[in-house]
């Protein structure tokens, strides 16, 4: 059933590595929660296959002296979700976190492989994309520092360089959480075990008031060909008070930078009428959660 020629289990970045040079077109497994339906499948052939789930350095979720926090690219799901660190300092992670698959995939799906696989769908996608994470990957020569706003390059492409890298870590600097608040919301046909129809993350930063918007991230799944971000709504915001003006500019203007599309899961005209009505819900929620005073909540 399972087309395997090899399994290697990686014990240290440097073997898997080593692997990786060694066998030309052998494939990193996490998780193995994507990788598995793929041989189940038969789209992958006389597979030789590097497990990583073993090496120590890519497990785990660490504080660092400069206090950005630091997220190995094994590290499952359901660690995400029940993490001290993450669940004081980036709420809107262990939100998505906890909306992946169903409790036996979040035991073993990673948000390295969530992110590797390069799909539009990945529910972490939109949540990191808002918080602006950068993604370090390790070669035998290198390690490099990206934004997350570089890494999804189109329709299932990734910048990572599959044949001799290792995505090894998320990387939250200080300043993308702290004063930071945000929300996560997905939509899908069902509430367990469903790929994200939409998927919308906003994370906001208020002015000293309380009422006013000093920043506006808002980041989507499922809503174009890859995971983006609306960078000229979210500018265009900055100091607009949180009440009925800005909920209607989202709702009127969302929709410019992005162009979801028609799929068997969905039509484009509700991705459309999702993406207006979650970017909102998505923002108040947001506001609400850092202590927004208004009105309009
Ligand atoms: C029943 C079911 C339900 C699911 N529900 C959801 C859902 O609700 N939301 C969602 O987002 N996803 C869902 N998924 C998809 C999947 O579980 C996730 O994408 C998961 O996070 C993938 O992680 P993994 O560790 O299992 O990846 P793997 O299968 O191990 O790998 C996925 C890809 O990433 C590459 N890769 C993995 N880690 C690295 C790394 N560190 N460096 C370089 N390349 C790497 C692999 O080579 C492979 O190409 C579901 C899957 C199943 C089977």
């Amino acid at each position: 059933m399972y087309d395997i020629q090899k399994y290697f289990s990686a014990h240290s970045i440097a073997e898997a590595l080593d692997l990786l040079r060694e066998y030309p077109g052998a494939i990193i497994v996490a998780g193995g929660t994507d990788i598995m339906v793929h041989l189940r499948q038969r789209k992958l052939r006389d597979a030789v296959l590097i497990g990583i789930r073993e090496i120590p350095e890519l497990n785990g979720i660490h504080l660092h002296e400069d206090r950005s926090i630091v997220i190995g690219a094994v590290t499952c799901f359901d660690t995400i979700y029940q993490d001290t660190l993450i669940n004081r300092y980036i709420p809107i992670l262990a939100e998505a976190a906890n909306q992946v698959g169903s409790s036996q995939i979040r035991h073993v799906a990673t948000i390295g492989g969530n992110l590797c696989n390069g799909a539009v769908s990945a529910d972490s996608a939109p949540s990191l994309l808002a918080m602006d994470v950068k993604l370090e990957f390790r070669s035998k020569e290198s390690t490099r520092i990206l934004p997350i706003s570089e890494f999804y390059i189109g329709p299932g492409k990734t910048a990572l360089q599959s044949d001799h890298e290792l995505l090894t870590a998320i990387i939250i600097p200080q300043e993308n959480y702290e004063n930071w608040n945000g929300c996560y919301l997905k939509f899908g046909q069902r509430n367990a075990m469903e790929i994200s129809t939409l998927g919308c993350a906003a994370a906001v930063k208020l002015e000293k008031d309380k009422t006013h918007l000093a920043a506006l991230n808002l980041a989507f799944g499922v809503a174009a060909a890859k995971p983006v971000r609306c960078p000229r709504l979210e500018s265009s915001v900055v100091g607009m008070a949180a009440d009925d003006m800005l909920w209607q500019k989202i709702h009127t203007e969302v929709l410019s930078e992005l162009n979801p599309r028609d799929s068997w899961r969905a039509s484009r005209e509700l991705r459309e009428q999702l993406i207006r009505t979650l970017s909102v819900r998505a923002v108040k929620k947001a506001i609400e959660r850092a202590g927004g005073k208004n009105n309009g909540l």
